[in-house]
């Protein structure tokens, strides 16, 4: 076992503060990682406040963490000690079933194992994830990050925002031709945009924040729109291949559904924590429109959504913070205001660490 360091919840009203706690010990198959950044995504203040169900504290959120390898066990053969490696959404999972065969580890017939509020395979321990300095890690869960070292805080959010809007861009096979909507500009939206830009589709975003307009055209939006505004809304009836939903709020989707064309597809990777009013079924049925859901992809597509953005030279758009503004991060994310991702630089947690 291995002392760490991070900041948990310890009840869904507190803020997160200061927390010690063990690590296991480095198994045959573990990589140890040295936690350089982590990205602040809005799963993480979801759980730290219960909003989808009982979390189980104390709650240490966190997973989209960059890092150098500290350690490998006996058994690693794709990592080195000083390699620069991500961890996402899941550190474990069963590992046999038909899904993990084909790389779908997100879904998982027995349950993978998330990155932090998760439950290990075999000891069932709560896992806790990368508001810490270190973590302990199945080398099939590790990625590598082969972008420059310079951008590795910017590369964190890739590890969530990226993969979650990648996959399902991918899965419907968004390319040249095609119009794509995002709808949100928060942590996701933005890496939705830049990613769908760079497979080559005309893409479109919907934002309920008018100042961001700017930053959308300059993201890789050829179009913009303003939802909350009806006309700009109605010159884009009929007229989408695929729109990705990653709103964080219960909202009306038949205003998006509208804007599908004959067989187009709403996806929905925003989970509120209470549910969108039901659209209606005339929307669906008008033009065989589909309402669909990611969930954000397995390890393999992962490696793929890493190196793609290396190549394309894609990473986030971020604001690093300090551990101790995490807090004050959540309560900006709640006000759609952040630019576009916080990551906490880990270094600081020194600064916080308990005597
Ligand atoms: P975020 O950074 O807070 O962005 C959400 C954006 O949604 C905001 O920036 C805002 O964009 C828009 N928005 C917020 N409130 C709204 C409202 N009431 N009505 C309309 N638009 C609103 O959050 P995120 O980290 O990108 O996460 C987004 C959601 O995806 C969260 O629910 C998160 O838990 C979920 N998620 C899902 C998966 C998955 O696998 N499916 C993975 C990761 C995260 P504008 O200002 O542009 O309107
Ligand atoms: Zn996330």
């Amino acid at each position: 076992m291995t002392l760490a360091h991070g900041y948990a919840a310890q009840a869904a009203t507190l803020p997160l503060a200061p927390f010690d706690f063990e690590r296991r010990a480095l198994g045959a198959s573990d990589v140890a990682i040295d936690i350089l950044h982590c990205g602040v995504c809005h799963s993480d203040l979801h759980t730290a406040r219960s909003e989808w169900g009982p979390t189980v504290y104390p709650c240490v959120p966190g997973h989209e963490i960059v890092g150098r390898v500290t350690a490998v066990g006996d058994g690693v053969s794709k990592f080195r000690v000083g390699d620069l490696v991500g961890v996402g959404c899941m550190v474990d999972s069963c590992q046999h079933c038909g899904h993990c065969a084909e790389g779908l580890e997100q879904y998982c017939d027995n349950g993978f194992t998330d990155t932090y509020n998760g439950r290990e395979q075999v000891s069932r321990a709560n896992t806790l994830g990368g508001y810490s300095d270190h973590i302990v890690v199945h080398e099939k869960f590790v990625l590598r990050v082969s972008h420059a070292e310079e951008h590795l805080a910017a590369v964190a959010p890739l590890l969530c925002a990226g993969i979650t809007t990648y996959s399902p861009l991918r899965q419907w096979k968004v390319g040249p031709g095609h119009k794509v909507g995002v709808v949100g500009l928060g942590g996701l939206g933005h890496m939705g945009v830049k990613i769908a830009a760079a497979m080559g589709a005309h893409v479109v975003l919907f934002t309920t924040s008018p100042g961001k307009k700017d930053d959308a055209l300059r993201l890789g939006a050829k179009e913009v729109v303003v939802s909350k505004n009806e006309e700009e809304m109605r010159v884009h009836a009929n007229s989408f291949d695929f729109i990705l939903d990653t709103v964080a709020a219960p909202h009306d989707l038949d205003a998006f559904l509208g804007l599908l064309k004959l067989d187009g597809t709403l996806c929905l990777v925003g989970v509120p924590a209470s549910p969108h009013p039901s659209p209606g079924v005339f929307r669906l049925i008008a033009k065989r429109r589909r309402l669909a859901g990611s969930l954000i992809g397995g390890i393999a597509e992962t490696q793929e959504m890493l190196d793609f953005c290396a190549e394309h030279g894609i990473v986030s758009d971020i604001e690093p913070i300090a551990m101790a503004q995490v807090n004050e991060a959540y309560e900006r994310m709640l006000r759609s205001d952040v630019k576009y991702r916080f990551v906490i630089d880990m270094s600081t947690l020194r600064e916080t660490a308990p005597a």
